[in-house]
């Protein structure tokens, strides 16, 4: 009970993912999902108000005060939960995300990188439980990258680790938003596929490709090769135990998975010298953004 008489849920804590077209929330008792919920997901300066919103309308429905919110937010994110830069989310530019949550003084609050809270999730009760060295790669708007080495979260010197989307892969390639040109996410995500379909949703064209449309065979194909590039750049420099992508992609992962372990292989330096990692999807899909910031927001 709290002074005012509301009950709260002590085992509970509430998860957010921020996505660039849309906001998962979900509520964890233990590391069971007992709520969810979506909303689309405003711009930069109004997304405060718009989680305080969700939260609050989540509260009400479990009729009880949740006391951890833990938000995971794409692009460069501080350690005290400022959003410096986020090129897959409009205006957002130095948003005091964790400070505008904390003044509201009803959660115990921690932001993350989103790809670095997918990361723990996966790690800590997900496809990649009992491994040390992990790499997440979720592929949605944009592409997200988190690390656990040696069984710990790597953040890099400034929590801005990770940022692998914008690593380019063609010079003077495909103009990204971040302002650059030819990075990985314009090749490699989510709306890449879409892209490359034309106009099509990751799963329409995966459905397509079950199906043996040539076409869309074909669309899946050249997906998976650019996927694979990226990672095997990745596997380069980092030599992960293990690949878990994530993001919602990964829901037809059927469709491409076998072809990027294949090309991964062929792409990466010495293959005939070394283990190559496994590549999995995410045992909990396009949550695990969601369930890790819920996770990461209990320990902090
Ligand atoms: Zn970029």
């Amino acid at each position: 009970m709290t002074a005012d008489g509301v009950a709260t849920g002590g085992d509970l804590a509430i998860g957010v993912d921020i996505g660039g077209t849309k906001c998962l929330a979900l509520v964890l008792r233990g590391d069971t999902v007992i709520d969810e919920s979506r909303r689309e997901t405003p711009s930069a300066d109004h997304l405060a108000e718009h989680l305080i919103d969700m939260v609050s309308a989540i509260e009400e429905r479990l009729g009880c005060r949740v006391p951890v919110l833990g938000v995971g937010a794409p692009g460069l994110v501080t350690p005290d939960g400022v959003v410096r830069a986020s090129p897959n989310l409009r205006d957002a530019a130095d948003v005091a995300l964790g400070k505008r949550l904390r003044d509201v003084g009803r959660w115990r609050v921690h932001v993350e990188n989103d790809a670095t809270a997918a990361a723990y999730a996966e790690w800590a009760t997900g496809v990649a439980r009992g491994s040390r060295h992990v790499m997440m790669v979720t592929l949605g708007t944009g592409i997200g990258g988190g690390w656990v080495v040696d069984g710990k979260v790597h953040r890099g010197a400034h929590g801005f680790a990770g940022e692998i989307g914008h690593m380019v892969i063609v010079a003077n390639g495909t103009p990204c938003p971040c302002g650059k040109r030819g990075c990985w996410e314009r090749y490699a995500s989510g709306s890449a596929l879409r892209q490359f379909s034309g106009g099509e949703d990751g799963e329409v064209v995966a459905r397509r490709a079950a199906r043996g449309d040539a076409d869309a065979l074909s669309v899946m194909q050249t997906f998976a090769d650019w996927v694979a590039l990226g990672l095997a750049n990745l596997v380069n420099a980092f030599d992960p135990e293990v690949i878990v992508l994530g993001g919602g992609v990964v829901e037809s992962a059927d469709m491409f998975l076998p072809v990027v372990k294949d090309r991964l292989r062929e792409h990466l330096y010495s293959s005939e010298q070394r283990p190559c990692p496994d590549v999995v999807a995410a045992k909990h899909g396009e949550r695990s953004g969601a369930i890790g910031a819920a996770l990461l927001g209990r320990l902090h």
